[in-house]
């Protein structure tokens, strides 16, 4: 297994959609092992693909360290939809691709989710409080979204120079990042 480099703010792929997984080899298998040891070295509770350099539909989760939820087992959620939200809970987030950043989001309290496991099997199961809070926030991942995306017009102006910190990679972190690169258009 390896701890693999983490996609900051500024990387491009952040912005971009997750493809859907439709067959699960041993490439994958493996990378979905890097994903959690990563996701563990960083001191996360969720990681997606899209954040180690994977265009693919796959998100891990594991909030047994957090108090209260020592019993909640591990995830590796694969092609994820969700099918029905209901309620309105505002929490504070923090995010390995924003790094020092915390925003507070508002998301449903409660979701339905539609998903594939690891041997791609259809599985519909209900999910609420934080373990529904990782869920989605992995899952905007998946879809080229940020917390950042959920601030108001003033907000954003306020963490404007954090982020563009982040871009140039002018912060300290932990974990590995990838470089700071200048892409061309
Ligand atoms: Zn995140």
């Amino acid at each position: 297994m390896s701890v693999l480099p983490i996609n900051i703010f500024g990387d491009e792929i952040l912005r971009q959609k997750a493809k859907k997984v439709t067959r699960i080899d041993d490439n994958i298998l493996k990378f979905i092992e890097d994903m959690f040891e990563t996701m563990k070295f960083s001191d996360g509770i969720g990681l997606a693909a899209t954040q180690v350099g994977k265009r693919l539909q796959i998100l891990v989760a594991d909030i047994s360290e957090v108090e209260g939820y020592e019993h909640t087992k591990p995830m590796v959620v694969i092609n994820p939809k969700i099918i029905l939200e209901t309620g309105e809970s505002e929490m504070e987030e923090g995010c390995l691709s924003l790094p020092t950043l915390r925003v507070n989001v508002k998301r449903p309290e409660k979701i339905r989710l539609r998903y594939n496991d690891i041997e791609l099997n259809e599985h519909i199961e209900d999910f609420e409080g934080l373990q529904a809070r990782v869920l989605q926030h992995e899952i905007d991942h998946l879809n080229g979204r940020l917390i950042i995306d959920y601030l108001s017009k003033t907000e954003k102006e306020r963490v404007k120079p954090l982020l563009d910190k982040m871009i140039k990679r002018e912060i300290e972190v932990k974990y590995p990042i990838t470089t700071y690169q200048v892409i061309s258009k």
